[in-house]
C-alpha cells in the first residue's frame, strides 16, 4: 500500500510563529506592556534557529527564508500534497526560555489561542498540541483544562529538556490532567537551555546539539518508567516526537537487563521495563535514522516486537528527506496503512470523532 493511497495521519508538523509581534493581540495589556518595555524581540526556540539548514527545507522557504508560516504554505505543500487526513501541529516557540513562570504563561496561552485563530479556525484538516509552561506545573494544568475543552486539541505538548527528569513527581499533576481529559504526553525535541544537552558538558556545533537529542530521549524514558509514572497513570500515553527510532531497542534490551538486578530500587516497576513501554510509549518516524532496504527495516520494526509503536510524520517543514520521500526508501508496504492511519487513531482518540 502507498502512502497518497491511505489518506494517512501526519503526527508532527510545525505551524511556525512568524513573529512576537503575531501573539501580541493575545495577551493582557500589561503583557503586551512588559514586552515592548524590556524591549523584548523574540522567543525563537534555538533548538531550530530559523536560518539553520534543518529548520527548514530550501523549497519550503519563503521569500524571507521562513517555513510554514502560515496555513496556506502547510496545505499546498504538506495536506494536499501527501493527501493527509489529519496533521498535529506542534509549535515549537521559545514559551520554555522563560525564567519568569507568569511571562511562560502568558506565551503559551498566547500560543494555543493563536494556534486556533490563526490555523485550526482555517483548516479542517488540522489538529494540535497543547503548549504550557512546564515551568510551573500548576500554571500548565490550568492550560491543559483551558484548551483541552476545544476538541481540536489532541495532546499537550512537552519539551524534551527542561529543567528535571519529567518523570519527578513535580510533574505528575500534569499527567493527571492529560490522563483525565484522555490525552498523549508529547515530547518533542528541543531544550530550554538550563543544562548542556549533552551529559558530558556544552558542545560546540548545532549538529552535535540535534544528534544528542536521542541521549535526552533515552534519560526521559528512563525517569518515566522508573519513577513510576505509568504505574501511576496505567491509561497515559506518551509520543516521542522527532527522537529518531533506531536507539529505542538497545536501550530498553539495557534498561530491562538493568531492571531484573536493581528492580528492589523500584519495587512500583512491578513488570519489565520494555513491557511498559511498548504498552504505553509511541514514536514518530522522522528523523528515521536507520539505512535504507525493506529487509533491514522489517528487522528493525521486528526488534520493537511490536507494530504499534510507530506513528507517521513528516516533520514538516525540517528537513529530514528531499522531494516526496516522506517514508523511509524501501518502507514495508504491508505497515503503511498502520503506521499512517491505525496507530495515530488509536494514540489521538479525538481524531476519530470526526472521521466520515
Ligand atoms: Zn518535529
Amino acid at each position: 500500500m502507498k502512502l497518497l493511497d491511505v489518506s494517512a495521519i501526519d503526527c508532527d508538523v510545525h505551524p511556525t510563529v512568524p513573529d512576537l509581534a503575531d501573539l501580541l493581540p493575545y495577551m493582557e495589556p500589561h503583557w503586551r506592556d512588559t514586552i515592548s518595555d524590556r524591549g523584548i524581540e523574540a522567543f525563537e526556540s534555538i533548538s531550530y534557529p530559523p536560518n539553520a539548514p534543518l529548520s527548514a527545507r530550501p523549497d519550503w522557504r519563503d521569500e524571507r527564508g521562513r517555513a510554514a508560516q502560515n496555513v496556506t504554505s502547510l496545505a499546498t505543500q504538506a495536506l494536499d500534497r501527501w493527501n493527509l487526513r489529519f496533521a498535529v501541529g506542534n509549535c515549537i516557540y521559545g514559551v520554555h526560555m522563560a525564567f519568569s513562570e507568569d511571562l511562560a504563561a502568558v506565551l503559551a496561552r498566547a500560543v494555543n489561542d493563536w494556534l486556533v485563530r490563526e490555523w485550526l479556525d482555517r483548516e479542517p484538516r488540522l489538529r494540535a498540541s497543547i503548549v504550557v509552561p512546564l515551568q510551573n506545573p500548576e500554571l500548565a494544568v490550568d492550560e491543559i483544562r483551558r484548551r483541552s475543552e476545544d476538541r481540536r486539541f489532541v495532546q499537550v505538548l512537552l519539551p524534551a529538556m527542561a529543567e528535571a527528569p519529567l518523570g519527578r513527581r513535580h510533574f505528575w499533576p500534569i499527567y493527571s490532567a492529560a490522563e483525565r481529559a484522555g490525552l498523549p504526553i508529547g515530547i518533542h525535541a528541543g531544550s530550554s537551555y538550563r543544562h548542556p544537552v549533552t551529559p558530558v558538558g556544552w558542545p560546540s556545533h548545532y549538529v552535535e546539539d540535534y544528534a544528542s537529542q536521542a541521549q535526552a530521549f533515552q534519560g526521559q524514558l528512563a525517569s518515566l518508567v522508573c519513577e513510576g509514572v505509568f504505574t501511576k497513570f496505567p491509561n497515559l500515553k506518551v509520543v516521542l516526537i522527532e527522537s529518531g527510532v533506531t536507539w529505542l531497542t538497545p536501550f530498553l534490551w539495557r534498561l530491562t537487563k538493568f531492571w531484573r538486578g536493581l528492580r528492589s530500587e523500584v519495587p512500583w516497576v512491578d513488570r519489565p521495563p520494555s513491557e511498559i513501554v511498548r504498552e504505553h510509549v509511541r514514536m514518530t518516524i522522522q528523523p528515521f535514522d536507520a539505512p535504507d532496504g525493506t529487509e533491514r527495516l522489517e528487522r528493525i520494526i521486528d526488534h520493537l516486537q511490536s507494530d504499534r509503536m510507530l506513528l507517521f510524520s513528516s516533520d514538516f517543514p525540517h528537513w529530514q528527506f528531499d522531494g516526496d520521500e516522506v517514508l523511509p526508501n524501501g518502507f514495508p508496504e504491508s505497515l503503511v496503512g498502520r503506521i499512517a492511519v491505525d496507530n495515530p487513531l488509536e494514540t489521538y482518540p479525538r481524531m476519530k470523532e470526526c472521521m466520515p
